[in-house]
């Protein structure tokens, strides 16, 4: 039996996420900025590079405000999903190569789909959160048009919305469209 996340190159996975995220060069995820330099590698993981940005002296790295920081999987193995999903494998498919759970696949599935990097949850968030509305994240399991929907409608009510039916400051209705 081969297992794929055996031949899988560290260097690669790491080079693949700076070109999804930052195609046109590296910038600074706290102020946008292109003046960075480079600051030697992480501890643990070599392949992941590390950066100081020159505008405003904070540091970041290659997995900085993505959804792989901080996570127990290992990149590969989230760089494999990608793969996967571009194949139309399904969850059950991609959790029996990867030998991972599948509820622990599908909640990365969702997540690469919404993008790899962490989306900056909008300013009305620190104003106002109205909890009382929790009802919508209910609504969610299996109607994701539905949500998608209620998000792009909402208009002026959007702060509402987004408090309501984001369980995570990760999910933002602002969609590609
Ligand atoms: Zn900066």
């Amino acid at each position: 039996m081969i297992h794929i996340q055996s031949l899988i190159d560290d260097a690669k996975c790491f080079e693949t996420v700076r070109t999804l995220r930052w195609p046109d060069g590296v910038f600074c995820p706290h102020c946008d900025s292109f003046d960075i330099t480079k600051q030697g590698r992480d501890d643990t993981q070599p392949e992941r590079q590390r950066y100081l940005c020159q505008s405003c002296e904070r540091r970041f790295d290659d997995l900085t405000d993505t959804i792989f920081a901080g996570h127990h999987q290992p990149l590969r193995v989230w760089i494999l999903c990608l793969y996967f999903m571009g194949l139309n494998l399904s969850n059950h498919q991609i959790a029996r190569e990867l030998e991972l759970n599948k509820d622990d696949v599908h909640q990365m599935t969702c997540q690469l789909r919404q993008g790899i990097v962490c989306k900056k949850p909008s300013p009305t968030f620190t104003d106002e959160v109205e909890c009382d509305e929790v009802y919508i994240v209910a609504g969610h399991k299996g109607k994701p048009e539905e949500v998608e929907k209620k998000g792009g409608a909402a208009g002026a009510d959007a702060s509402k919305g987004n408090a309501a039916a984001a369980p995570s400051p990760r999910r933002s209705p602002r969609s590609s469209g």
